[in-house]
């Protein structure tokens, strides 16, 4: 076992110092090489360290660099130091996270990141926290808190008796609300499409003037952070608005809630803070390893309503039991990287790299800008969409920028029109990281529109 843990330390690092210069996105040939995986069912064993190389050597060169300083894909982070050390050494306790009893450390690094989180994000301090697998799930465990409160209010007991038969549920969101709160309202029965989709603004912000009249039981989904333009939903008004009409403000910041943890870009949040419940990343803009999303719930009532588990062979103490706030009863003990990652950068530390990827995202955008290309969004935040003409040429200049490897970059349709999106999620970026994949993207976009390259 020692060998074998040292020897898979030994190849992760060699990969990681790897993908600091390889290709970000892998090659062909690797992609192709995967199919030496596809061999029958093993009819007995392989020496664990025979395991791990075939997994190295096939594995590793088919991954997306998303680990690396270059990837500007989606909305993806990195991992930061501490919190994937932390991560290996939790995988060796193999500890489950949903009892107090069955793993006091798990239970109780999630208490203490519950606390640090609140205070960092500028959350109110009495808020429950779910530790879940990433936003969509954290939405989808918000709004079941929502959904058991605005019922509980007209009288009707949601988890006992279910949907049907109960009051009908007013549902908003915003027309640029993220495809997982739509999934999430359809995992909890109030539908995918019978929701009002107020109309946005060039940003992709609700436009306030069309909110609608409401009236309980309603729920509002806000946005802190649209996943291409950055853009922040007008909470003031209507977090006001939606809580004199009686109805539950829950908002997807699901990386734009991080904006929270700095000084200079709280103010973009300040408002939210209004709202009864909030999802966010942190394997995104934390930069913790997979999987982890966070759920945060002002009414601690409401969220153990919907997700509290009892059964006699179940213990429960004194302490927070875990699984009385997420969905699932055994799952991996998410506090841990989460703690690590906080420990280890502390509030300056978390406030630098966000504002550094900001920062990045504004040089991305002056420099596409200064090169003759448009930029569609505000970049408020880590976010940049730029076009470089008809679609048919963004796309040839993203699969130019993914031949070419120098960074990682994907395809987005941005209100109508097909564009290229930049995200800066990663603790690793740095400025030489930005210019030289500005290069890179310039290069290829003229070469692709046929401009005249400066002399
Ligand atoms: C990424 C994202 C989600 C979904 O998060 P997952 O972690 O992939 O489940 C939801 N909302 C927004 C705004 C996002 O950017």
């Amino acid at each position: 076992m020692e060998r074998l843990l040292a020897n898979a330390a030994t190849r992760a690092a060699a990969y990681l110092k790897g993908i600091q210069i390889r290709c970000a996105n892998p090659s062909p040939e690797a992609v192709a090489g995967l199919a030496a995986f596809w061999e029958p069912l093993p009819s007995g064993p392989t020496d664990p360290s025979a395991v791990l190389q075939i997994l190295d050597e096939v594995g590793s060169p088919a991954t997306t660099a998303m680990a690396g300083a270059r990837f500007f894909g989606f909305v993806m982070g990195g991992a930061l130091p501490a919190s994937l050390a932390a991560n290996w050494l939790a995988s060796a306790w193999d500890q489950n996270p949903g009892l107090h009893l069955a793993s006091p450390v798990a239970a109780e690094l999630e208490e203490v990141s519950q606390g640090w989180l609140l205070e960092l994000l500028g959350l109110p301090p009495e808020c429950a926290v779910s530790f879940v697998t990433g936003a969509t799930l954290a939405n989808f465990t918000a709004l079941a808190a929502a959904r058991n409160a605005v019922l509980r209010r007209v009288g009707w007991n949601v988890e006992a008796d279910g949907l049907f038969g109960a009051p009908e549920i007013t549902v908003v969101t915003g027309a640029e609300a993220h495809p997982s709160v739509f999934k999430a309202l359809g995992m909890l029965g109030l539908g995918r499409e019978r929701v009002i989709q107020v109309p946005v603004d060039s940003q992709g912000r609700m436009r306030t003037e069309l909110f609608p009249e409401l009236r309980a039981p309603a729920i509002v989904c806000l946005q802190a952070g649209n996943v291409n333009s950055g853009a922040f939903d007008p909470a003031a008004e209507i977090i006001e608005k939606a809580h004199e009409a009686g109805a539950w403000v829950h908002v997807d910041g699901a990386f734009g809630l991080w904006a929270g943890a700095s000084p200079e870009l709280a103010h973009l949040v300040s408002d939210f803070a209004a709202a009864d419940s909030w999802a966010t990343d942190a394997h995104k803009w934390l930069n913790v390893p997979y999987d982890s999303g966070l759920a945060f719930v002002r009414d601690e009532t409401a969220l153990r309503a919907a997700m509290s588990i009892s059964a006699a062979y179940l213990p429960q103490g004194e302490h927070r039991e875990p699984s009385n706030y997420t969905p699932e009863l055994s799952r991996r003990a998410r506090g841990v990287d989460i703690w690590a990652a906080v420990k280890s950068l502390g509030r300056a530390g978390i406030a630098a790299m966000i504002e550094s990827n900001c920062a990045s995202a504004r040089r991305f955008a002056e420099g596409l800008t200064a090169a003759g290309f448009e930029v569609l969004n505000e970049v408020v935040l880590n976010q940049v969409v730029v076009s470089f003409g008809p679609a048919a040429v963004n796309e040839a200049v993203v699969r130019g920028v993914l031949a070419d490897g120098t960074c990682w970059c994907g395809r987005t349709v941005w209100q109508g029109r097909t564009a290229m999106r930049i995200s800066v999620s990663s603790w690793r970026t740095t400025a030489d990281d930005v210019d030289l994949s500005l290069s890179a993207i310039i290069r290829i976009a003229r070469e692709v529109t046929n401009l005249p390259s400066p002399a």
